[in-house]
């Protein structure tokens, strides 16, 4: 799947040459083409807009990691940017934290792939999970569309509710309740009608069904072959019933991806799973991080870099560890430790972290410190000119004006930066005196 957007992508990186930080019109060029492509893929205008803003912004001035290209590195920018707009990084599970029966209704267009769905996750839940499974049609509009899920059950071997010619949707669900509870049934599957557009008959026709059988999961079943009007119909169904989650069909055959890649950002939904087949166990959790890199077709790349990244960082958490041991703390070292702050989760990740570390963040929280100071603390720095930032003393009051104006902040804010970093350059000093990071225990506890 996503053949041509990987393609297009592939030839994009191989054009950026250079070396040090990513540069501002590299990128942008590079993001011409992105956005191309994504267009190509049929993802939704502003969708592609909000994307490529991001990824410019993550990209420019972006160091290049020793070790590999800026191609490289920006295939990992746009994948991680990817993985976001796919939903992050976790996987997202079905809720059935209820008291039994608890009812999954199954809401689509008709062809979409509503009913194979609905035996696909019965098949899941019972086999996977142990679940007791009930499903019951409540398709009353298509004629067999009953029957055809009395056989997928069948092939499944989960029961489905006895038909009852003539019987309405909503006395179908009731009666689908009442025998679930019966049986003592962990999870009843209610398969609703389709229709050919969406319509407002529908719309009713689910808000009762969901009226009076409360379901704790609504899975809106999309057909990923249909691209953007797919994430249309997703539209529309989110604003009248109480979505849990997307079922996105077809993606064994999606050449172009721009409905999944839309579908989360237009409607705040998450895919819950990906139907890849017409067989019954052809469905699987939506992993975001694997279908961004089967759409960039760059899984290796995202890797190599992860590892050279790791690799960097021990070797900076090295060459930290040989400066403070000298008593040298300028302000990229300082930049250096509000990073690693951020990165380890900012400072509500701190306390738990070294002894004695309750004690600054408490500290840090009662002079006003947050997150988004350390944020701003790091933009400060970056406005400092490289001098600047090893010799700190060089900064005087027009200096400092300049600083904050570059930054987006007041004089002051910048004061209490250089504050910070005199204690913390002090401190260094002191760890030296006592005999380097040996004597560092000394200060905390
Ligand atoms: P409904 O009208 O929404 O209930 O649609 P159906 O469940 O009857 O599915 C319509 C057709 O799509 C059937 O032939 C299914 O086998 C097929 N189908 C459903 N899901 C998938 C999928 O993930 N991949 C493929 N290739 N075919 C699918």
């Amino acid at each position: 799947m996503f053949d041509t957007l990987s393609d297009r992508l592939g030839g994009v990186f191989d054009r950026l040459r250079g070396r040090g930080a990513l540069k501002e019109q590299d990128v942008r060029d590079a993001m011409r083409e992105v956005r191309i492509a994504l267009l190509e893929a049929d993802v939704a205008l502003p969708v592609v807009r909000r994307f490529i803003d991001s990824v410019t912004e993550a990209a420019v001035g972006h160091a290049v990691l020793r070790s590999v290209t800026p191609g490289q590195q920006v295939v990992k920018i746009v994948n991680d940017a990817l993985v976001e707009m796919l939903g992050g990084e976790e996987t997202p599970s079905l809720d059935l934290n209820a008291a039994p029966p608890v009812v999954i209704m199954m809401v689509g267009l008709q062809g979409s792939g509503k009913t194979t769905s609905t035996a696909k996750l019965a098949k899941l839940l019972k086999e996977k999970q142990g679940k007791k499974v009930l499903m019951a049609s409540l398709d009353v509009n298509r004629p067999g569309a009953q029957e055809q899920l009395r056989v997928l059950g069948e092939q499944v071997s989960v029961s489905t509710l006895p038909i009852v010619e003539g019987q309405l949707p909503v006395d179908i669900a009731t009666r689908a309740l009442q025998s679930a509870k019966l049986q003592a049934i962990d999870v009843l599957l209610l398969d609703t009608a389709g229709r050919l557009h969406v319509d407002q008959g529908l719309m009713d026709e689910m808000k009762a069904v969901a009226a009076i059988s409360k379901p704790r999961e609504t899975l809106l079943v999309v057909d990923s072959l249909t691209g953007q009007d797919a994430v249309n119909v997703a539209q529309s169904f989110a604003g009248q019933v109480d979505l849990t989650g997307v079922i996105l069909t077809r993606m064994d055959g999606d050449a172009r991806g721009g409905a999944a890649l839309s579908m989360r950002a237009v409607t705040g939904k998450p895919i819950k799973f990906a139907g890849i087949g017409e067989k019954m166990d052809a469905i699987e959790p939506f992993h975001p991080g694997r279908v961004a890199s089967r759409i960039l077709g760059m899984g290796d790349v995202v890797s190599i870099v992860e590892k050279a990244a790791a690799a960097i960082e021990q070797e900076d958490a090295e060459r930290m560890a040989e400066r403070m041991a000298k008593g040298q703390f300028d302000m990229n070292d300082l930049r250096q430790q509000l990073r690693q702050m951020q990165k380890m989760g900012g400072l509500g990740a701190l306390a738990g972290m070294m002894p004695g570390m309750k004690k600054a963040k408490a500290a840090m929280q009662q002079s006003g410190m947050d997150d988004k100071v350390l944020l701003r603390m790091d933009a400060i720095i970056g406005s400092m000119t490289p001098k600047e930032r090893t010799k700190p003393d060089l900064l005087n009051a027009k200096r400092k004006i300049r600083i904050a104006n570059g930054s987006g902040v007041q004089v002051q804010d910048v004061n209490k930066l250089l504050k910070m970093h005199q204690e913390m350059e002090r401190a260094m000093k002191q760890i030296k005196k006592m005999g380097g990071l040996k004597g560092l225990g000394a200060l905390f506890g």
